[in-house]
This record gives structure tokens, sequence and C-alpha cells, in this order.
């Protein structure tokens, strides 16, 4: 059946670009993307608020696929803002011509899988209709957004924001009163940058977070250079990294040094700033609580050293889950912040919000009084965009009836029961726990090259089968315990959607050994796949 696409592409973040480039331009095929937004650009499109910007240092925040567009291109500090990046994105739509083959507003409903004729028909919220052989899924770990459900909402008579949709406008927060519910990355970017504008600023925090400073500096020439001429390197650094990151591991555990020299390292990485402090300290900081306890209690040191009041210093201490557990912040200012007249911590752990009200919000004991709020809550992540369209494969199976117990999947790449439906960093990868350009590149070359591979061998289906998913569902399962994440409510564990089931949802075996599953796979002929 001649379908009207070779390959459908659904998102045009970082991932949906590459793969629209991969497919297009490297194999030939007829790909198009469909993409909710207005523009390209999937998180730094949508991810507005004051304070956004992002937390991998922009020299490998990028793509490494073409050198001449990692050349051509300057970033102008450490950790580029939002804005930045974005223009970044909109320079590769332009560069590589791919906006010719992108339809924006068009956010993508259904899906459904016809196993006689192998195609995928996929609709819109604007009532189209597409087939397409191949589906590939760019649509985000971190995009399907996460407003709380709380009381009152609607007859608030202030203006509030989700900060992964916050209005291209701006928002002047001058003399304006502002809440600002959930201390997780985005928070802790927006508090110190809304505080330095608004009348008074009050935070809701459920669970304090360890945040270390990110260390933003321009990026000064002759650094800029030696990384230019050393792009190569440090890109297969990146690969050949754990965490996707060009740093060399430590290969030390924080067990096995004396109490001085262990201060001595984090203190460095504290002066150095960035995630460095989690990869590149200890070897054993994400894996074994005694060694965590010494990172958190650093942490903890430098809060209580920071902050002038000591009961907002306790209250900003984080004493219910390891460090890294979570998502890890890096910041400017935010523990300073606190120190200021106009900012206020307020403990919902203790005092849980009850209701929205007309003009502002109620906890069980006390009412706060806003112009606007703000909630940095998150996202459903990782299956939130997947689960937020109607997927059905073979059979009318849908998605969601399949993963009603958690994801899943064969390598977060493909689902059994979905032929040809490729999801670029799904659930059971890496992911989220990699620098994402990286770990999205891997996806993406793989799942290119697979196509390749079916072309070449006259085939056009592939699906995982069961048995090869369930090994690595248990495989998932089985490597998360060497972790310390089942020991914090974070959204790597779905534990921040009511309702969602708890369930490990990226792969936490490391990027580097994920490869070679992925790599051994291919060159096993796809094993763990019915190709026909
Ligand atoms: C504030 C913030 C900061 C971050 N900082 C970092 C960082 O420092 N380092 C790092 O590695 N990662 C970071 N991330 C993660 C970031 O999401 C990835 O790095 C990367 O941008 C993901 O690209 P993507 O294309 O896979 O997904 P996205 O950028 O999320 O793009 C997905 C696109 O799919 C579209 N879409 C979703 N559903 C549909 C549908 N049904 N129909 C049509 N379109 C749809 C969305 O509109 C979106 O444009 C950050 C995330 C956030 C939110």
């Amino acid at each position: 059946m001649r379908t009207d696409y070779d390959t459908l592409i659904i998102g045009a973040g970082f991932s949906g670009l590459y793969a629209l480039y991969r497919f297009r331009d490297v194999l030939g095929l007829r790909a198009r993307v469909l993409e909710a937004g207005d523009g390209v650009g999937g998180t730094w499109y949508w991810n507005r608020y004051p304070g956004a910007r992002c937390d991998s240092e922009s020299f490998y925040y990028s793509y490494s696929f073409s050198e001449e567009l990692e050349q051509e291109w300057e970033w102008t500090c450490r950790y580029p803002d939002q804005p930045e990046i974005l223009a970044y994105l909109n320079h590769v739509a332009d560069r590589f011509d791919l906006r010719r083959d992108i339809q924006l507003e068009t956010r993508v409903v259904s899906a459904t899988f016809d196993d006689v004729a192998a195609v995928w028909t996929v609709e819109t919220e604007r009532v189209e209709r597409f087939t397409t052989h191949y589906l590939i899924s760019a649509v985000g770990c971190l995009s399907a957004t996460n407003v709380p459900e709380i009381p009152g909402l609607e007859r608030f008579e202030g203006d509030w924001y989700h900060t992964s949709r916050w209005p291209h406008e701006g928002v002047d927060f001058t003399g304006k009163r502002v809440g600002l519910i959930g201390t997780g990355s985005t928070g802790i970017q927006a508090t110190p940058v809304i505080a330095a504008e608004a009348r008074h600023l009050t935070v809701f925090q459920r669970t304090p977070n360890f945040s270390v400073p990110a260390r933003n500096a321009p990026l000064d020439p002759e650094g800029w250079k030696w990384i230019k001429q050393n792009y190569r390197a440090l890109r297969q650094l990146t690969r050949e990294s754990s965490g996707g990151f060009p740093y060399i591991p430590s290969e030390r555990s924080a067990m096995d040094v004396s109490d001085e020299e262990r201060n001595a390292v984090y203190e460095q990485l504290w002066k150095e700033g960035g995630f460095k402090f989690v990869f590149g300290s200890f070897h054993d900081i994400t894996r074994n609580k005694a060694a965590n306890d010494t990172a958190a209690e650093f942490i903890r040191r430098k809060i209580r050293e920071t902050v002038k009041d000591p009961a907002t210093a306790e209250l900003l201490c984080p004493t219910d889950h390891p460090y890294a557990a979570k998502r890890p912040p890096i910041d400017t200012d935010y523990y300073e912040t606190f120190n200021r007249d106009n900012v206020t911590l307020v403990d919902i752990r203790s005092d849980p919000i009850v209701e929205i009200t007309k003009t502002g919000l109620r906890t069980g004991k006390a009412s706060y009084e806003l112009d606007v709020i703000v909630f940095a809550t998150g996202f459903d992540a990782m299956t939130g965009s997947l689960l937020r369209m109607d997927i059905r494969g073979a059979g009318g199976v849908r998605l969601a009836d399949k993963w009603k117990d958690g994801p899943r999947t064969l390598l977060g790449l493909m689902v059994a029961g979905f032929p040809n439906l490729f999801t670029v960093t799904g659930p059971g990868s890496p992911s989220v726990l990699v620098n994402m350009p990286v770990a999205i590149e891997q996806h993406v070359d793989w799942i290119s090259d697979c196509v390749a591979y079916m072309a070449e061998k006259g085939v056009t289906r592939i699906e995982a089968t069961e048995e090869a998913e369930d090994a690595w569902v248990d495989h998932v399962y089985e490597a998360s315990l060497e972790t310390l994440m089942h020991e914090a409510d974070s959204w790597y564990v779905g534990a921040n959607i009511p309702g969602k089931k708890r369930v490990i949802l990226p792969y936490t075996g490391g990027q580097l050994v994920y490869r070679e599953h992925c790599d051994e796979t291919a060159a096993k002929g796809y094993a763990g796949f019915e190709l026909r």
C-alpha cells in the first residue's frame, strides 16, 4: 500500500529535528514532522519561564552529527538560557532546510496500526489523517505538563502560569505578590529571578531539594577555541561516559578517602559548579547510601552556612531522600535568595495547601494573598506525552492498557505488539539520566540504521518480541536496585503524578552499558525483534 509518508515523526524538539534529518536527508525517505507547538524547539519552545536555561554545558548540550554546525555555532556562556538554545534549534532547522517538512500547530491525537497492511494511520486535532509506514515518537520525556489538581484554581482572580506553558510575551512581576509552587530544577531556577522582580515571593515547598551552584559565566575566547579544536575527542568522551558528559569519571569511592580528602573534593567541585559534583566526585555517591550521605551532609552544611535564618535553613535541608535520587538541580543564588526580605518559604509538607481562593491560597493553618501563582510542578514524565495520544497497535490493543502497570519496552525503543513504532528516549532507556542530546542522537541513529537494515533485507515490519521485552523490563528493574532511586518520591518513579503506577522509568544501568546492549542487538541482526 502506498502511504502518505514513509516516516512520520511526532515532535520537533532535539529528537524530531534530528530524526527528520536522518530519515529524509540520510536515508532519502519521505518524512514529515507533526508538531503541536507553533514553532520548533520542543522543551526550549515551551519552557520560557524566568531563569530557564540548561544545566548541561553548552558545548555538549548540542548536536554532534555535523562538524560544520559545531564549528560555526558560537555559544555565549557555560549554560545558555532558553532564548539562546531556541535560537540554536531554529538555526538547525534553517541550516538543514528542515522546515519544509515540519507541520506546526498539529497535535497528534491518535495512531492506529493496520495489521494487514502494516500501516499506521495518524489523526490530528485538526482532524487530518495521514498514513505512514514507520511512526517515530519524538514527543519528549518532559513535555506533558503537570498542573496539580488543587481545588479552587478556577475561581482565582489573579493570573496563574505553568512554567512549561509560559506566555511568549513574558510576565511582568513588578509590584506583584507571587506564589511559586514546586522546588524541582525549574522552581530552583525561577526563584531567584522572580524574587528580584516581584514585590514579594512566597515559595511553597513540599520537598526540599539538594542544589549545587551552576557557576554560569561567559565562555572565554581561548577556552572556546580549545573546545572547537578538541570537539571530536570531547564528543567521544560523552559517548563513552555513563551520563553522557565529557568528564573522566572518578574511580574513587567516597568511602576510601579520609574526611579531609573527601571534603576537599567536594569543596573543589562546589567551586567549579555544575553536574560534575555528581558525576566527577566519587563513583559511588548515586549507588551507596553511606557514600551518598557524605555528599548530602556536605550540601546541608553549605545550606546552613548560606541561609541566615536558622529555621529557614533547616526547612531547606533535605533529609528524606538521598542526594541525586531526584533529578539533581544546579542553581544561581537559590539558597541566597532566602536571605532577601521579600522572600518567604512555606512548608506545605507539614501544612498542606487546602485550596486556592479568589485572592490567593489557603493551607490548613494560614492564608496567603497572591496576585500571581506560578506552578513549577513539572511533567508527567516519560510516559505522559505518549499516553496522551490514543495509540493502538496490532489487534487494536491500546498502549494505555498495555502499560496500565507501568511501561513495557525493549530498550526503550519499541513495544511488543506495536510494530514499526519507535520511541525516541522512551521509558526503559537511559534518556533523562544522560545529557540528552547524546542519548537522542544514539537513539535516532539506532532507529534509522535499523530501518536501513530492513530496506536492505527487504523486510517491512519489525516489532519487539514479548520474551525480549520481558527480559529487558526485568533488567531495567534489577539495574535500578543497584541505585538509590527507589528511596525518593520522584518523577523518575512516577511518584509526582497521583495514581501513576510507581515504576522506575529510565534505565539506570548507564549509557555505556546501554549502548552495548543496543549495538549487540543490531550486530546480531536485531536479536529480540521479529522482522518480516
Ligand atoms: C526546563 C528544562 C531544562 C532541561 N535541561 C536539560 C539539560 O540541561 N540537559 C539535558 O540533557 N536535558 C535537559 N532537559 C531535558 C530536555 O527535555 C531534553 O534535553 C531535550 O530538549 C528533549 O528533546 P526532545 O525532542 O526529545 O523532546 P522535547 O523537546 O520535549 O520535544 C517534544 C516535542 O513533541 C511535541 N509533542 C508532544 N506530544 C505531541 C503530540 N501528541 N502531537 C504533536 N506534537 C507533540 C511537543 O510539543 C514538543 O515540542 C531539560 C528539560 C526541561 C523541561
